[in-house]
């Protein structure tokens, strides 16, 4: 199955597509995770998105859809994939319906996950709290507060772009995990 995860940080995206990734044996696709790692690599793309995401904002376009073209060709892809922060606005989700038919590709579903805004922070701030690897750099309040305008602003009408489409499947994101797993399994009918 080709999935897009969607819906605002702390949402739960990462935990349920790591879920869904285990349950089915397809790649999940974090363009968070993927930049994260050109930064900590000082890779060119890296150091281009190192301040950009410290305060929260939206890295080129160009660089995320050179990225998910790329990844979504490894042979590891082949039998599906979740994207896990991508398309963030709907210039990336119209890259990716062409680079998709371009490669003979289509999406069965976007799940989009649900949240009441005023949990959010807290949530992200929890996370960030209990990590393993410490908090990470655009996990300040203050840049948190701009990735959920950001997010309001620039991602939030992807939404629409798979509605229209007919892929559109919204589960509440409020549930505890599991109940979460188990409405999305529901809504992709597995
Ligand atoms: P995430 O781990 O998904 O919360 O992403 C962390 C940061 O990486 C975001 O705040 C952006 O700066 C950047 N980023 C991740 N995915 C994208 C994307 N699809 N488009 C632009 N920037 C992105």
């Amino acid at each position: 199955m080709r999935l897009i995860f969607l819906g605002p940080p702390g949402a739960g995206k990462g935990t349920q597509a790591q879920r869904i990734e285990t349950e089915l044996g397809i790649k999940q696709l974090s363009t968070g995770d993927m930049l994260r790692a050109a930064v900590a690599a000082e890779t060119p793309i890296g150091l281009q998105a190192k301040d950009i995401m410290a305060r929260g904002d939206l890295v080129p376009d160009e660089v995320v859809v050179g990225i998910i073209s790329d990844r979504i060709d490894d042979a590891d892809c082949a039998s599906g994939f979740i994207l896990d922060g991508f398309p963030r606005n709907v210039a990336q989700a119209e890259a990716l319906d062409a680079m998709l038919a371009r490669k003979g590709l289509a999406l069965d579903a976007v799940v989009e996950l649900t949240v009441d805004p005023k949990i959010l922070i807290q949530r992200i701030l929890t996370r960030a709290a209990q990590s393993a690897e410490g908090p990470r750099e655009d996990d300040t309040e203050e840049a948190l507060t701009h990735r959920l305008t950001v997010y309001d602003q620039q991602t939030a009408p992807v939404s629409a772009h798979y509605k229209k489409q007919g892929l559109l499947r919204a589960v509440d994101g409020m549930l505890d995990i599991d109940a979460v797993t188990q409405e999305i399994k529901q809504s992709l009918g597995i």
